[in-house]
Protein backbone atom coordinates (compact mmCIF):
# COMPACT_ATOMS: atom_id res chain seq x y z
CA UNK A 1 0.00 0.00 0.00
CA UNK A 2 2.59 1.95 1.05
CA UNK A 3 4.40 1.40 -2.33
CA UNK A 4 1.79 2.20 -4.73
CA UNK A 5 1.04 5.75 -2.31
CA UNK A 6 4.74 6.60 -3.39
CA UNK A 7 5.02 6.10 -6.96
CA UNK A 8 1.39 8.06 -7.56
CA UNK A 9 3.34 10.83 -5.38
CA UNK A 10 6.41 10.55 -8.03
CA UNK A 11 3.43 11.85 -10.64
CA UNK A 12 1.59 13.95 -9.05
CA UNK A 13 4.63 16.16 -7.06
CA UNK A 14 6.72 17.97 -9.00
CA UNK A 15 10.10 18.43 -6.89
CA UNK A 16 11.32 15.29 -8.18
CA UNK A 17 14.81 15.54 -9.96
CA UNK A 18 16.66 13.00 -12.11
CA UNK A 19 20.85 12.44 -11.21
CA UNK A 20 22.56 13.48 -14.81
CA UNK A 21 25.03 10.84 -14.12
CA UNK A 22 22.94 7.75 -13.31
CA UNK A 23 19.65 8.76 -13.49
CA UNK A 24 18.33 8.52 -10.23
CA UNK A 25 15.35 9.81 -9.03
CA UNK A 26 15.88 12.34 -6.18
CA UNK A 27 12.96 13.61 -4.40
CA UNK A 28 14.01 17.20 -3.17
CA UNK A 29 13.11 21.13 -2.66
CA UNK A 30 16.10 22.62 -3.41
CA UNK A 31 18.37 20.62 -5.87
CA UNK A 32 20.76 22.94 -5.53
CA UNK A 33 22.23 21.75 -2.19
CA UNK A 34 21.35 18.03 -3.36
CA UNK A 35 23.68 15.11 -4.33
CA UNK A 36 22.45 12.04 -6.03
CA UNK A 37 21.44 9.65 -2.97
CA UNK A 38 22.57 7.13 -5.22
CA UNK A 39 26.05 8.45 -6.33
CA UNK A 40 26.85 11.51 -5.08
CA UNK A 41 26.72 13.35 -8.06
CA UNK A 42 25.75 16.74 -7.35
CA UNK A 43 24.10 18.11 -10.89
CA UNK A 44 20.05 17.20 -11.26
CA UNK A 45 17.63 18.16 -13.63
CA UNK A 46 14.07 18.65 -12.93
CA UNK A 47 12.10 15.55 -13.94
CA UNK A 48 9.88 16.91 -16.81
CA UNK A 49 13.12 19.34 -18.11
CA UNK A 50 14.06 18.51 -21.73
CA UNK A 51 17.74 17.38 -22.22
CA UNK A 52 17.56 19.57 -25.45
CA UNK A 53 17.34 23.59 -24.28
ZN1 LIG B 1 23.42 9.61 -9.46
Amino acid sequence: MAQKFDEAEDRLFGDIYICRKCNAKNKTDNPEETSCRKCGYSNLRHKNEQFAG
